[in-house]
């Protein structure tokens, strides 16, 4: 693959999003291409992706028949709008998401991203419970070190407390946070799900008794927390979660946009902790990431509910110029193919337990406070350096991409999630450049 010139590159004018600008334009580091396991950087060096792009690129790079779908979609139908019209390939995929959800998760709504679902789910909340003849239930209820995208509600329902600084003064005014389950005096180099920390879920009860049960619309979590650092849950805290909204008739609401099609090791979340909430937020595998998606899938009655709420006319007055997209319908419907064709869900599953080992053979290696670890993910904190929280996490990040591998760091916590076609020979090299750079990092 030859390499663009890339000496007279403008840095300036792009303003990076979630990036120490100043920095990394002094240092760039720039990818200018990739394929299934490896991204080329502009040296020419192969990188090995550690994180599926962003936890999105589940079937791996560039893969064959996405671009093929993409191509062929872009020279046919290239753009359709989607408010009043539409086009066959995005019911075909809404089809294959609402088949592959559980229970009667089977009405699906498209956005462009994980934020713009998030804050359609939010929304289509509020909306059921007009709907419904209840306005009051309005307020919604999030957890601590959450990560719901950067909408103002995502970040009202989110919890990772510099996502929210600088916006303080606008966030939603009716939400409430539950406590984050990490807790490394129970919990530390838990294998899976940790076993304590159920009775967190509780904390909900308090929640609802200060507030009333007829003031909340909606709970939302990640069932694994992914970006604050990769916290799996405790055993048994999503079925409580559950059962404290039905008893008080909230809706609960999953953001699987990390943890949907197949990161876990199944089509969701939902499916591998047997737990089905009442809207659930996608995006990311949706597509590969080839083309930018988001999406929410709503139980039947929440769609029954609203739809039949006005005799004619428009139901929910909400949507976005691509929303269903023909190259994003297009993208996601070779995605869902590639993953069945390959069988990439159970193919996580079952590299699982290799992944845990290798994950855990970091436990003597220096730094290291924790390492967490389902399906395809892994978190690893490191004791932050005295008087410089966050450099000993910049400086791995740094090193590991020195040495070819692409992993992620958030402040002192690095997170791992290859594509799903990950090979063992590429968790020994992920673990084991982890190993050194750690040993070489003071
Ligand atoms: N929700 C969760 C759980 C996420 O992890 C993310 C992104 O990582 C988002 C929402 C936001 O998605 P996007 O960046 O596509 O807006």
């Amino acid at each position: 693959m030859p390499v663009a010139p890339l000496a007279d590159l403008a840095l300036e004018p792009y303003w990076m999003p979630f990036t120490a600008n100043r920095a990394f334009k002094r240092a760039p580091r720039l990818l200018v291409a990739a394929k299934d396991m490896h991204y080329t950087a502009a040296d020419g060096r192969a990188i090995l992706d550690g994180t599926a792009g962003l936890w999105c690129v589940n079937a791996g790079h560039c893969r064959e028949p996405i671009v093929a779908a993409i191509r062929e979609q872009a020279g046919r139908l290239d753009y359709a709008t989607a408010f009043q019209m539409g086009n066959p390939q995005t019911f075909r995929l809404a089809a294959e998401v609402a088949a592959l959800a559980p229970g009667d998760l089977d009405h699906v709504f498209f956005a462009n991203s994980g934020s713009e679902a998030v804050d359609t789910a939010l929304k289509i909340a509020l909306a059921y419970f007009q709907a419904r003849g209840e306005p009051s239930r309005a307020r919604f209820v999030g957890r601590a070190r959450a990560y719901h995208g950067v909408g103002f509600g995502g970040i009202s329902v989110g919890g990772m407390e510099p996502n929210r600084k600088a916006f303080a003064a606008q966030l939603l005014p009716q939400v409430d946070h539950l406590p984050h389950t990490h807790d490394l005096a129970h919990n530390a180099f838990a294998r899976g799900q940790p076993a304590w920390g159920a009775e967190l879920a509780d904390d909900l009860e308090r929640i609802v008794a200060e507030r009333g049960a007829g003031t909340i619309a909606a709970v939302i979590v990640e069932p694994v927390a992914g970006s604050t650092g990769v916290l799996p849950p405790p055993r048994g805290y999503l079925e409580r979660l559950r059962q404290i909204c039905d008893r008080h008739g909230i809706l609960l609401i999953f953001d699987e946009v990390i943890t949907g099609f197949g990161r876990l090791g199944a089509a969701f979340a939902a499916e591998r902790f047997g737990v089905v909430p009442d809207l659930m937020t996608v995006a990311k595998g949706i597509t590969n990431a080839a083309v930018p998606m988001g999406t929410v899938l709503a139980r039947r009655g929440i769609y029954d509910t609203i739809v039949g709420s006005v005799p004619a006319g428009i139901e929910l007055f909400h949507g976005y110029t691509y929303s269903g997209h023909p190259l994003a319908a297009a993208a996601g419907l070779a995605t869902l193919k590639l993953y069945r064709d390959e069988g990439l869900f159970a193919r996580a599953a079952a590299l699982e337990p290799y992944w845990e080992d290798a994950v855990h053979s970091l436990r003597s290696a220096p730094h290291v406070l924790d390492l967490r670890n389902l399906g395809l993910v892994a978190g690893i904190d490191l004791a932050p350096r005295a008087g410089a929280p966050g450099a000993r996490g910049l400086e791995a990040f740094g090193a590991c991409f020195e040495r070819g591998v692409l992993i992620r760091a958030s402040g002192d916590t690095l997170m791992l999630s290859p594509p799903l076609i990950v090979e063992r020979a590429h968790i020994d090299q992920i673990f084991g450049t982890l190993a050194d750079v750690l040993k070489g990092i003071a």
